[in-house]
């Protein structure tokens, strides 16, 4: 950390000034109340930068100045009143800045002006003039603020010295030149440089009528008229160098979230405007296959239509949606994250797009899976079944809708095993899952392998009739495998049989198990092949 020493006699203004640098606390502090207590601690440490008092007890009006500036370290000096004799004295002396301490923010402003060198030390500035009075003016003035001065006398020179530089980072330019004014050069370096990266001053003795608003709209961030004094030029400097020091720490934040953090931007019909580097290297697509299409591009077959209505029908009126989504990969791979989308409003208060920030939990949506995913087949474990009975049966019972369990068992399977093998009964078993699956996404139904060659599909349904119809069709759907089981006594191919229980209200999930598997009983004695429905 770097040293300030800060020299002042008032033990009010030394501690509103301690006080004041320890909230950004970049530099280690050390304090004198007296002339004699700075020459010491100048004897004992290096210090980056001064913030002292002119008139100390023991010394001199501005002898401090001189004291500090021997030792190359750049003063601030506060005043508690300013009159003509030291106003003439402080303008030869080659300190930073003066600040007339009336009150608090004039403190603010010493510290502000010391922070400042942190950010001014060793910077590239180019100064343009083409009298070398005036450059040697400005330049006594940037010196104590530890810039790394280029100068060129011309415009064409400024130029060059732009191109051959750069980390340049501020310039000032005087306006009248030969050959390229100051104006027409702002207005060539803009073609290059924009307001925040290099800020340009531009200094004019003339009162031109409109020169000003030229100046202003050749993207001059800022103008001075001659003759200017140095409280002038230096406030200027400070602004425009604090807004970029804010400007680059905002882009290096931006850059960070950028780079780890997956979000993207759409219109309000899910166009993509913007997108990270994060959400590229997540997706494998890159910004340009992005920028412009839907954001469902990244919508994987997986997630369910029900999830995108309540997300749309959440965020189009207005409120933020969070939710674990599953997104394909532009390599067909997928990914899984956490989402949070909030609409965004234009200045009516309209929805004019989403902004979505993402975390990825691929790993531990694959964990979460593997503990509730049968490995064979793919689809849900019994498990996942207990924890999902509560849950459906909740949401039918909001709905005021039924909950179906429909349970099958294959036909014969011991005979099928004993006369096709086993390896053969893993494939069947593998065949139904799939069917399954695929009739289970359809009607938003979870598909589980209870155990062995027992199924269960659990639904919600607004009909006893919709349910035995879907029942109806999954029974069809193992038929249709058509997979020949010649020892099956309900039909030459692999055939299951269905209890389907129906529950109104208070589904338990025991007494739901035991009646949908007296319903499939029922369809085993009943010739097999068929549904059995039961009501609860
Ligand atoms: P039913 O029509 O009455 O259901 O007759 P079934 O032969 O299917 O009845 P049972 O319950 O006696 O036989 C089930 C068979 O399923 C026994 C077992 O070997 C077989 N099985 C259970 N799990 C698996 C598995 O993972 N792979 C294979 N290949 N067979 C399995
Ligand atoms: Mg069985
Ligand atoms: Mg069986």
């Amino acid at each position: 950390m770097k040293k300030l020493l800060v020299v002042e006699d008032s033990a009010l203004f030394a501690k509103m000034l301690s006080k004041q640098l320890a909230e950004n606390n970049l530099f280690e502090v050390h304090m004198a109340y007296s002339h004699k207590e700075a020459e010491v601690l100048l004897s004992r440490h290096d210090f980056f930068a001064a913030i002292t008092d002119l008139v100390l007890p023991d010394a001199g009006e501005g002898q401090i100045v001189g004291t500090v500036v021997k030792k190359n370290i750049p003063v601030i000096a506060l005043t508690g009143s300013m009159s003509d004799e030291l106003q003439k004295q402080i303008s030869s002396m080659p300190i930073v800045d003066y600040v007339i301490k009336e009150g608090k923010s004039d403190l603010c402003y010493a510290v502000r002006l010391a922070e400042l060198l942190l950010d001014t030390k060793g910077v590239d500035i180019l100064v343009v003039d083409d009298s070398r009075v005036a450059l040697a003016s400005v330049i006594s003035l940037l010196e104590p603020l530890l810039f790394n001065i280029h100068t060129a006398s011309s415009g064409k020179e400024a130029l060059e010295i732009l191109k051959a530089n750069p980390k340049i980072s501020l310039m000032v330019t005087d306006h009248e030149m030969p050959e390229m004014t100051g104006l027409e050069l702002s207005r060539e370096v803009r073609r290059h440089h924009d307001e925040l990266t290099l800020p340009i001053i531009a200094v004019t003795g003339m009162r031109e009528p409109k020169l000003e608003a030229r100046f202003l709209k050749s993207g001059v961030n800022d103008f001075l008229i001659k003759p200017f004094s140095r409280e002038e030029f230096i406030s200027r400097i400070v602004t425009l160098v604090s807004a970029r020091e804010r400007y680059k720490q905002i882009q290096r934040y931006a850059d960070t979230v950028d780079r780890y953090v997956i979000s993207s931007s759409t219109d309000e019909h899910g166009i993509i405007r913007a997108v990270s580097q994060a959400f590229c290297d997540i997706s494998g697509y890159s910004r340009e296959e992005l920028l412009g299409r839907n954001h469902n591009i990244v919508r994987h077959p997986d997630m369910p239509n029900s999830l995108y209505q309540s997300l749309w029908q959440t965020v189009k009126s207005g409120k933020s949606w969070r939710g674990e989504v599953k997104n394909s990969k532009k390599d067909g791979s997928y990914y899984w994250v956490d989402v949070n989308i909030e609409p965004q409003f234009d200045s009516q208060g309209q929805i004019n797009g989403f902004t979505a920030i993402r975390q990825d939990i691929t790993n531990k949506k694959y964990v979460e899976e593997l503990s509730i995913t049968d490995p064979m087949t793919g689809l849900y474990n019994r498990r996942y079944f207990s924890d999902q009975f509560p849950v459906y049966a909740e949401k039918a019972e909001e709905k005021g809708d039924l909950l179906a369990f429909l349970m099958f068992d294959v036909d014969k399977f011991k005979q099928y095993n004993d006369n096709y093998g086993h390896q053969a009964g893993d494939h069947v078993l593998i065949e139904c899952a799939k069917a399954f699956k695929t009739l289970a996404k359809e009607i938003e139904a979870l598909p589980f392998r209870l155990g062995g060659e027992e199924f269960a599909l659990l639904f919600t349904t607004d009909s006893a009739d919709l349910a035995q119809t879907r029942a109806e069709i999954a029974r069809k759907a193992i038929q249709d495998l058509a997979i020949p089981h010649a020892y099956n006594t309900a039909a030459e191919v692999i055939t299951a049989s269905f209890g389907l229980c129906l529950i109104k209200h208070n589904a338990d999930i025991e007494e739901t198990y035991k009646k949908a598997d007296d319903a499939l009983y029922e369809a085993k004695e009943q010739g097999r092949n068929r549904v059995i429905t039961l009501h609860l």
